[in-house]
């Protein structure tokens, strides 16, 4: 590519940020897009967060993502945020707007993307989500705004899934449960997502026993290395239909891509770049 003096410049903070695929995703879409436009990773460590904000706006830096820690510390410095970010007290992507930043949270709204995208219709499901972290929190709230019958949350430590339960029940009746009942509860569900980090090692012990999955239930695992966890190789043997957490990462990467842009990006752009940057690192 050739950069210019009006080339943009994007980027994403994050502490470590070495793991990131978004410079990978966003610059493919960037290209595909014809955006004279760069995306660079910036290691920010949380103490000098206020300074690298100041920065931003100081070089008239376009927008950027945000990843862990800083997506909720970001927030004392932004000039404003949208309702999903307010409820998620975390954000994403933040849009420098003429020296003010706007900040939104765009994981949840992904999620549903990512399932809409394999044609299922979210609307009317029961739902189980399994963990109560932020991802949790971001997907469960998604669900109840496109209109979900019922959220039931299991988590390990179980006043964390009481307390995000008691949260949502704002919005609509949410349950918690103790990972202990999943066994007898799992095949009430038409959805089941497991949000937590179990599956990612092959030495990971199962959350329940996945033998118990329907046919009819939808498995998916937020977790995308590897693509096919334990929990979805075992409920795809039972016949029922897995989804892993590419999707997932592809689609919040997208609607972060709009919110900088104000264009739509190639999803399958993105995937490919992402698939190709995933590969390279041996999944
Ligand atoms: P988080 O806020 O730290 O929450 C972690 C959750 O996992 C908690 O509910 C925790 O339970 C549970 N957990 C951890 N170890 C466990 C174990 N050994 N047994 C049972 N439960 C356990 O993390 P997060 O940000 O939500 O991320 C969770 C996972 O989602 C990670 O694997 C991450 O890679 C993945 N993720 C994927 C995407 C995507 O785009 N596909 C996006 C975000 C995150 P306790 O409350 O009991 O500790």
């Amino acid at each position: 590519m050739k950069i210019t003096g009006r080339t943009d410049v994007y980027g994403i903070f994050g502490y470590p940020v070495k793991h990131s695929l978004s410079p990978l995703m966003q610059t493919a879409a960037f290209e595909a897009a014809g955006i004279d436009a760069v995306y660079v990773p910036f290691q920010v460590s949380p103490e000098n967060l206020e300074k690298a904000v100041d920065g931003l706006k100081a070089m008239g830096i376009r927008g950027i993502n945000v990843t862990v820690p800083l997506k909720e510390k970001i927030i004392h410095f932004l000039d404003f945020i949208d309702e999903t970010a307010e409820f998620m007290g975390a954000v994403n992507t933040v849009k420098n707007v003429d020296g003010k930043l706007y900040g939104y949270n765009t994981d949840g709204d992904g999620f549903v993307d990512s399932l809409k995208e394999e044609r299922i219709e979210v609307g009317g499901k029961k739902v189980l989500i399994i963990g109560a972290g932020g991802s949790a929190k971001a997907i469960a709230y998604s669900l109840l705004r496109n209109g979900v019958e019922k959220i039931v949350i299991a988590n390990r430590t179980f006043e964390k899934a009481e307390s995000l339960a008691g949260r949502l029940s704002k919005i609509e009746m949410v349950e918690a449960v103790s990972l202990d009942y999943l066994n007898s509860v799992v095949d009430k569900f038409d959805i089941l997502i497991n949000t937590t980090s179990v599956g990612m090692k092959e030495s990971d012990p199962s959350l329940f026993d996945y033998s118990l999955i329907k046919p009819d239930t939808v498995v998916v695992d937020i977790i995308y290395k590897p693509f096919e966890t334990e929990l979805l190789k075992v409920a795809k043997s039972k016949g029922a239909k897995t989804i892993n957490g590419l999707g997932m990462l592809i689609h919040q990467g997208a609607r972060a891509f709009k919110i900088l842009t104000d264009m739509e990006s190639s999803v399958e752009v993105m995937k490919d770049a992402l698939l190709e940057g995933l590969d390279g690192r041996n999944i």
